[in-house]
């Protein structure tokens, strides 16, 4: 513990403005901007088994020591605590989570937790055609597979893998099960452009629902630029070019995507990131697979978590940590990046490899 503690709270404390009052048991307070915390992005691993152009488009990646992650009691610990705090919806991400050896004994202990509404997984399906079953089987609530193309001379182009049968293959093992399916599919100018009604297709005919995203200058996106983005306005034209009025879906919700309907029922949504953040709502942070608290995708620095659960941490301790760091929070890294005149990838190549924790899929997109 000594050595350990002091030094994070210490962090803590000089992030903690006096006026927020910190942690005093209990659910977290609002952030600064009053947000509340109430989801977590939970990366299991931070390996992954394709190099899709957007995330990991390099040829060498320096990967986390496997003494250093989490493991799935550590991560159970750290769930139970953020629970504790407010916390409602986990999602399990990566990397790519279906990596990480016997995830269904993690799926499991986390579904069986009081207080935990929804329970979900990101996947990009390589490994979901023997997964589904026991996915589903361990209590996994619901499951996101991205899917960028239907083509596979595009898909092995785009993700260097030669792999998309297995992908379409692991979305109707989902399907088969029975668990809720959504799609993601980054819209990504020169790439899938021309294939985004194809693929609310294949949504639509599988009951499943899609959600675009739009190409975020996250770090690790070392070949983004603006021009490659395909914004929400335009998604929504092409859209309605083809399917006719689309009609947006009334609701409150705190969830990054905004829902539209087709005049035949389809719903589906876009999450425009890159050009109309929804900061002023995230109700969210992230936990590496080696243990560190992001508080923003676009965050520079994060908070080591596994430092207090190996040090001796009191789950109390814990909670405070992460309380104190919530009630400091003012990111609003999206809006920043849309403020910014000249905006390029959120780190080159150089500041990544001395800050891996910066991409994307090392702190669970
Ligand atoms: N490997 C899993 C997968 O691909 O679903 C989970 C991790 S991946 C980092 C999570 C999501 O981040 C995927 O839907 C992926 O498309 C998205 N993503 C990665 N890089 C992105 C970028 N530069 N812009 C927008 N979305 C991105
Ligand atoms: Fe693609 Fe997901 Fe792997 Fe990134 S982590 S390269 S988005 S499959």
């Amino acid at each position: 513990m000594e050595g350990v503690l002091p030094s994070v709270q210490e962090k803590v404390r000089c992030l903690v403005p006096a006026r927020t009052g910190g942690y005093a048991g209990g659910m977290a307070p609002l952030d600064l901007r009053r947000r509340p915390l109430k989801n977590l992005r939970l990366s299991v691993t931070d390996r992954c088994n394709l190099r899709c152009n957007y995330c990991m488009p390099e040829e060498s990646y320096q990967w986390m020591p496997r003494p250093e992650l989490l493991s799935f009691e550590e991560l159970a610990r750290v769930t139970d605590v953020f629970l504790g705090l407010g916390v409602e919806k986990v999602r399990l991400t990566g990397g790519e989570p279906l990596l990480r050896r016997n995830l269904p004994r993690l799926i499991r202990s986390l579904a069986a937790k009081g207080g935990l509404r929804d329970l979900a997984l990101t996947t990009n399906g390589l490994l979901l055609g023997d997964m589904a079953g026991p996915l589903k089987a361990a209590g996994l609530h619901r499951i996101t597979v991205s899917l960028d193309t239907l083509r596979p001379d595009r898909f092995r182009e785009h993700t260097r893998r030669d792999d998309l049968a297995r992908v379409l293959g692991g979305i109707q093992a989902a399907l088969d099960e029975g668990l809720p399916l959504k799609l993601d599919t980054v819209a990504l100018r020169g790439t899938n452009d021309d294939e985004l009604e194809a693929l609310l297709e294949f949504a639509k005919e599988r009951g499943a629902e899609l959600r675009y995203i739009e190409y975020m200058d996250v770090g690790g996106a070392t070949n983004w630029s603006m021009d490659k983005v395909i914004s929400r306005d335009e998604i929504l034209r092409r859209l309605t070019r083809r399917f006719g009025p689309i009609e947006p879906v009334r609701e409150t919700s705190s969830a990054p995507a905004t829902r539209y309907r087709l005049r035949d029922g389809t719903v589906f949504g876009i999450i425009a990131s890159t050009t109309a953040p929804f900061c002023a709502t995230c109700d969210r942070c992230r936990v590496t697979a080696d243990g560190h608290l992001f508080l923003c995708l676009y965050a520079k620095e994060g908070l080591d978590l596994r430092a207090l659960v190996r040090g001796g941490a009191t789950d109390d301790e814990i909670a405070q940590v992460i309380s104190g760091a919530w009630a400091a929070r003012d990111n609003a890294g999206a809006e920043e990046r849309l403020a910014l005149r000249e905006r390029a990838p959120l780190a080159a190549r150089r500041e990544l490899e001395a800050n891996p924790r910066l991409e994307m899929h090392k702190r669970g997109g």
